[in-house]
């Protein structure tokens, strides 16, 4: 543990070094005025790329590496870090080159990883650091340090895709936006943000995608919810990201979409309902998957109450009831041949 401690601290070293180098090269690479252009060409202020820290990787397979030429032992570690990349012949260059970059910080302002995206059309968009010893990216969240600099006790966070969204909400005084590194928002990233505010947005691209996102984070969020967690979801229109939709709305605008947010249970039977239309006991099957799932009681009845009304019952102890009932009831009416007639559940609410 001593030596691990001793890595880390030399990796987060190194991490600053990198990212000092990258703002260095935007003000004064032979190439930076591409990288000033493709800026304004996103729209981006010279205050908010200083804000978050972003900077120049240029081209060429040495820009960072060149640096440490003399030091083996740094080169190693930033192998380690996965700033540098070694080829077959153990040959090591580096992994960002001609992106712009986006320092990606832990909770303590530490810089961890990076994400890199190409001046243009280019393949990948993004290029993100690796797992490193000091990087775990399900476990971070992207503009989370810069969001607790300026709410210490943030009512709201905002959880979207990207970087570029994060910064452009920022740009327009939406300062409470982060990203999840990735596509997927984690449990983990889930139980910082409901630890971090009192209500969280989730603000997925308006598109297929994006859809998909938010439907997978609500079944993630769904087990770790409490009382009183507030988690919305947010829908943009179709082809809209949060830094296209904002830089045509405005702060004013973009809340005001915020205001139409579904809370989770209205997100969750909207969604139920418009898969299974009139079905209800198809409805009340997936409901119910997802319900067991939930390990407060309190939400869980809620939804239960919900699910209730949604397939026409009076209450929670009616559907509970019946469930009840179906449950003692499949073996006798098995016996009778009835096997085939669907689970308890399709039997309790046809
Ligand atoms: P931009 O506005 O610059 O095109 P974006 O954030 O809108 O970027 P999306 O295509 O919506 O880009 O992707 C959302 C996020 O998913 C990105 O910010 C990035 O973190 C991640 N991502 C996108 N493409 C890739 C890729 N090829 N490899 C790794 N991560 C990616
Ligand atoms: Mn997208
Ligand atoms: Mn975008
Ligand atoms: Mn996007």
């Amino acid at each position: 543990p001593k030596k691990d401690q001793g890595l880390s601290r030399d990796l987060y070293q190194l991490m600053e070094e990198a990212n000092l180098f990258y703002q260095s090269q935007l003000r004064q690479h032979s190439d930076k005025q591409k990288v000033l252009d493709y800026l304004d060409f996103r729209g981006l202020s010279s205050t908010v790329v200083e804000h978050f820290g972003i900077g120049f990787a240029p081209d060429g397979w040495d820009g960072l590496l060149s640096r440490y030429r003399q030091n083996q032992s740094a080169q190693d570690k930033l192998l380690t870090a996965g700033m540098l990349i070694a080829n077959d012949n153990g040959k090591r260059y580096d992994r960002f080159r001609d992106r712009l970059m986006f320092p990606i910080r832990d909770r303590r302002g530490r810089v961890v990883g990076f994400g890199g995206r190409v001046l243009g059309d280019g393949t990948p968009k993004y290029l993100n650091s690796p797992e490193t010893p000091i990087f775990h990216k399900g476990n971070e969240l992207y503009g989370l340090y810069e969001l607790k600099q300026r709410h210490r006790d943030p009512q709201q966070v905002l959880i979207v895709e990207g970087y570029m969204d994060v910064v452009a909400l920022a740009q327009f005084d939406v300062d409470y936006a982060v990203a999840s590194l990735g596509t997927a928002t984690t449990a983990e990233q889930f139980q910082l943000l409901v630890r971090s505010a009192k209500e969280v947005i989730c603000c997925y691209d308006g598109d297929k995608a994006g859809k998909k996102a938010a439907w997978r984070a609500l079944e993630t969020a769904l087990p770790l919810l409490k009382p009183g967690d507030v988690v919305r979801f947010m829908f943009l229109p179709q082809g809209e990201d949060p830094d296209t939709m904002v830089r045509q709305v405005g702060k004013e605008g973009f809340e005001k979409l915020m205001l139409d947010a579904l809370d989770l249970p209205a997100f969750l039977f909207e969604t139920l309902t418009s898969q299974y239309g009139t079905d209800k006991s198809a409805l009340a099957k997936e409901a119910m998957a997802l319900i067991e799932r939930v390990q407060d009681t309190v939400l869980q009845n809620l939804l239960l109450e919900n699910l209730a009304h949604k397939i026409g019952m009076n209450s929670a102890d009616d559907l509970k009831k019946k469930l009840g009932f179906a449950v003692k009831q499949q073996q006798p009416m098995n016996k009778k041949g009835l096997q085939g007639r669907g689970t308890p559940l399709r039997l309790a609410i046809a």
